[in-house]
């Protein structure tokens, strides 16, 4: 049985077709061409037909960075810089409960979902139990267990395990998951600057010893260059490379502040860098060197990194912002094309995170697929599919999502989550840590 999807355009990967017709086997694309093309299979009985007249099939988008039950903060701390936002948000994260996080991580994903994101590279506190919702919801995560001092717990509201306990639980994780499609494990040492060295470098020989991957952040703020600096003497790069992170497969997320030097020993490396732009900006972080990356050839992902400097998970705003950002600091039209942009946000995101076989909409990948309805305003007209998708769209416009084949949202209704409920309660969680922390 297979389902057959036809609709009125398709954009992939350097790829546009008009009338398309995407076949799905399983969890895969099986077929991806024209309806009209005289070898273009044709449905049987057993087969399902999906017609979306006037809508735009693209890849699922991937984001490169998120702390999903972060959702439960939208809104805190808008006007501070990095320093002061990241002390109010940790007061707030102190009352967080498991049926908290559970919420804020279950809000997480009907927003991404309704905005076009079926994969997300998350670091937050982590368990089985919540792994089974994103499961549920049938999404992709690489989930990357927050750690800082090997005998803090972060979260004592949510778990009792320490930072080096959950070192030993990642790898339980791992092997449960090792299976999944979904679900994939990693390391979240949270920063050169709150993890101690000695901390950080048993992190970087356990994922030495596991093959399990590394997920922090890396030179997000200026005054995380001096603070690491006044420690170390090194730049937070540099003193991370020294450390071993590199010899990991690591992902760094918002590296804003990078020399010419450590970007070519990241691409060369082999590190995934995230690019948060809107992030970036909102916490006046400064201006990440996007050109500089893509021409080093290192692996990049789009993040909107959490909710709380965000506010949003809709990556659409960070399609966009990613690709005329720079163009405008370097006053140059040329400088970033939207196809760049877009082949982040899909194809080599997906890789960048550890999800090869998602990210197109090509045979034998994952049927990770989103339709754009164009029945809006901001679809008329959109005869440039490329510039439609990453200049005029927006979340708002999906309306169907399938995430290895399995249909999550349809015609803007979610199928895989109660959305009423799952508001209700993010909304009742964020109410209640408000006055706990007494904000
Ligand atoms: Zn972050």
């Amino acid at each position: 049985m297979s389902q057959f999807i036809y609709a009125a355009a398709l954009l992939s990967a350097g790829k546009s077709i008009i009338d398309p017709l995407l076949v799905v086997t399983g969890d895969s694309i099986a077929w991806v061409g024209e309806a009209q093309d005289p070898h273009a299979p044709a449905p049987g009985q057993d087969d399902t037909v999906t017609r979306l007249d006037g809508h735009i099939l693209i890849p699922g988008l991937v984001n490169g960075h998120t702390h999903s039950a972060m959702t439960l903060l939208r809104g805190v701390s808008d006007d501070h810089g990095f320093m002061p936002w990241l002390a109010e948000v940790q007061a707030l994260e102190q009352q967080l409960t498991h049926d908290d996080i559970a919420a804020g991580l279950q809000l997480a994903m009907l927003e991404m979902i309704e905005s076009g994101t079926t994969s997300f590279n998350d670091m937050y506190v982590w368990d089985a139990q919540l792994l089974e919702l994103v499961r549920d919801a049938g999404m992709r995560v690489v989930a990357a267990l927050a750690i800082t001092r090997p005998e803090q717990i972060m979260f004592p509201g949510v778990t009792t395990k320490t930072g080096r306990d959950e070192l030993a639980h990642a790898v339980e994780l791992q092997r449960r998951y090792a299976a999944d499609p979904q679900i994939k494990i990693a390391y979240g040492p949270h920063a050169p600057y709150s993890v101690p060295r000695e901390f950080f470098a048993e992190t970087i020989e356990h994922a030495k010893r596991t093959g399990i991957p590394v997920h922090t952040h890396i030179a997000e703020s200026p005054a995380e260059t001096e603070m690491v600096v006044a420690e170390t003497g090194k730049r937070p790069a540099r003193y991370l490379r020294e450390l071993g992170l590199y010899e990991t497969s690591a992902m760094a997320a918002h590296c804003v502040h990078l020399d010419d030097e450590e970007i070519a020993e990241m691409a060369a490396s082999g590190v995934a860098l995230s690019h948060c732009p809107v992030s970036n900006l909102k916490l006046g972080n400064g201006v990440a060197r996007l050109l500089d990356w893509l021409q080093s050839g290192v692996r990049i992902s789009l993040g909107t990194d959490s909710v709380a400097s965000n506010n949003t998970l809709d990556l659409f705003e960070e399609l966009k912002l990613a690709t005329i950002l720079h163009r405008g600091v370097l006053h140059d039209a040329a400088a970033i094309t939207a196809e760049q942009v877009f082949e982040i946000a899909t194809r080599a995101g997906a890789e960048a995170i550890g999800f090869g076989d998602c990210g197109e909409l090509a045979v034998g990948k994952k049927a990770d697929i989103v339709a754009l309805k164009t029945s809006e305003a901001n679809a008329v007209p959109h005869a440039n599919l490329l510039s439609h998708v990453v200049f005029a769209a927006s979340g708002k416009d999906v309306d169907y999502v399938w995430i290895g084949g399995r249909a999550v949202y349809a015609a803007g209704e979610h199928l895989t989550l109660d959305a009423t409920a799952v508001k209700q309660r993010a909304a009742e969680s964020a109410a209640r840590i408000r006055v706990a922390a007494k904000l």
